[in-house]
């Protein structure tokens, strides 16, 4: 069954039982109240009787028993005879209650006679003074009255009821319906991207965003953004493996054939064989350094570190790649210790300040410095090249990802757009963080940020 028809059925059933219930409180109290006139009315009749009988040495001597124009009467003698009747039963020689003709008190009955449905009261005829039941009175009405107000009482409950659960049913299909067409919106549209297998669109909705439907749908598109990224990502680490692999391939391949022709090993071949199959192994090493880092599974030690120490050790390195270039200046340093895994900080440090010198044009500054914020070290890597575009800035981070510029410059054999995201994994599998902000007027700001070490570390 549709969630439409499931959902109307249960509004009619709601409405339904609602009614149910209420017609059957009010259809209750309604039958008690009007029974409960009809006997105050009896036994007012029967009172009004009892206390003007008199008992004489003959019998008993009774009122006038026409008084009330729709109740029947009867006075039974102790003997089973009728003593007396109203005018309006005078034909009627049957007790109107035959069950209760010897009851010792007052009894209420709903009783059939002759077809008609009376309520009797039989009273026990206890005289004043002589305190002896001298005979029964049996005083009767009929029923007609309310058993007309019951009957239309049900009629009307019963096709307010129908009226009713017609409504709710047709308001609750109506209602579903005008909140699943946004829903269908969303089946067609994520048919259509299957269909076509084009992530890039997105699902419009002109309602209130803020709604349950709007906050779906808004969900549904952060998906179909962060698929597409992602999708984006892999097509993109596809097409630079295949570059990456291919040209140290081809050179591989170009200098076994040479030295095969030539019936020699040449030492130019084979540096060239050993440069390209150095840069394969490090790109392996870096893909598999990344899958570890990713799922948490890379292992770390955790020593004492002076991170000035190894920041002036890395400078020095790294110095002799910037050559006279670049000037590599150390800024503001501080006496830092932290918790960490030397050799792999001692890799975010060269990742940053390797890029820092790769991106920066000849005669640009890289600065580096180190301090304390509160219970964090602060290292930053500052250089005054041209800066990262910003609309790189949210991505840098990601795998595989290089701006634009980087992917053409590439060429030159030494980045794959992995550099930044390991150093991510490594500051973050530190409790650390690592920002990146562009400088005015040009030029990028790295800073890691991690804990100080509190004491001693795990493996001192
Ligand atoms: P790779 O350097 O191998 O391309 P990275 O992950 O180290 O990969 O860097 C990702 C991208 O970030 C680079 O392609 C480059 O576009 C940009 N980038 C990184 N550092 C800098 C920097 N100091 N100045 C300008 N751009 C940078």
């Amino acid at each position: 069954m549709s969630l439409r028809a499931r959902l109307a059925l249960l509004y009619t059933s709601i409405v339904g039982g609602i009614l149910f219930l209420f017609g059957m409180a009010v259809y209750i109290s309604v039958s008690v109240t009007l029974t409960h006139q009809v006997d105050e009315t009896l036994a007012r009749a029967a009172n009004q009787i009892i206390s003007t009988a008199r008992a004489g040495t003959l019998g008993v001597t009774l009122p006038e028993l026409d008084l009330f124009a729709d109740v029947y009467i009867q006075v039974w003698g102790r003997d089973n005879q009728l003593e007396s009747a109203s005018m309006n039963i005078r034909s009627f020689d049957f007790p109107l209650d035959p069950d209760n003709l010897h009851a010792t008190r007052p009894v209420y009955r709903d009783v059939v006679v002759s077809n008609a449905r009376l309520r009797v009261l039989t009273t026990p005829l206890i005289i004043r003074d002589s305190n002896r039941i001298v005979g029964i009175l049996q005083t009767g009405t009929r029923l007609s009255m309310i058993d007309s107000v019951q009957r239309l009482l049900l009629w009307v409950l019963f096709i307010g009821a129908a009226v009713s659960m017609t409504i709710a049913g047709l308001a609750g299909w109506i209602s579903t319906n005008q909140a699943l067409i946004p829903l269908e919106a969303v089946t067609q549209t994520a048919l259509q991207i299957t269909r076509a297998d084009d992530l890039s669109r997105r699902i419009p909705y002109l309602g209130n965003p803020n709604d349950e439907i709007g906050q779906l749908i808004q969900t549904f598109n952060q998906t179909l953004e962060r698929l597409e990224k992602l999708f984006n990502t892999q097509k993109r680490f596809l097409a630079d493996v295949g570059h990456e692999l291919r040209t140290p391939l081809t050179v591989i391949k170009g200098n076994v054939d040479l030295m095969r022709r030539m019936n020699c090993t040449d030492d130019e071949s084979m540096d060239s064989i050993e440069t390209e199959v150095d840069r394969l192994t490090r790109m392996v090493g870096d893909l598999l350094l990344l899958a570890q880092a990713e799922s948490g599974k890379l292992p770390l030690a955790q020593q004492t570190l002076e991170l000035d120490t190894l920041v002036l050790e890395v400078m020095s390195q790294m110095r002799v790649l910037a050559k006279d270039r670049l000037t590599l200046r150390l800024g503001e340093i501080d006496q830092v210790l932290v918790c960490g895994d030397q050799d792999r900080l001692k890799q975010v440090l060269m990742n940053l300040i390797g890029n820092a010198i790769k991106y920066t044009p000849s005669g640009g500054e890289i600065v580096v410095g180190l301090g304390k914020v509160e219970s964090r070290a602060r290292l930053t890597v500052s250089d005054n090249g041209p800066g990262i575009p910003a609309e790189d800035l949210p991505n840098i981070f990601e795998r595989f990802y290089r701006g634009e510029k980087s992917r053409t410059r590439s060429r030159d054999g030494k980045g794959f757009g992995l550099g930044l995201s390991i150093a991510y994994w490594i500051v973050r599998n530190h409790g650390g963080l690592i920002e990146v902000s562009n400088r005015d007027p040009h030029g990028t700001t790295f800073c890691v940020w991690l804990p100080l070490s509190a004491g001693s570390c795990p493996d001192d």
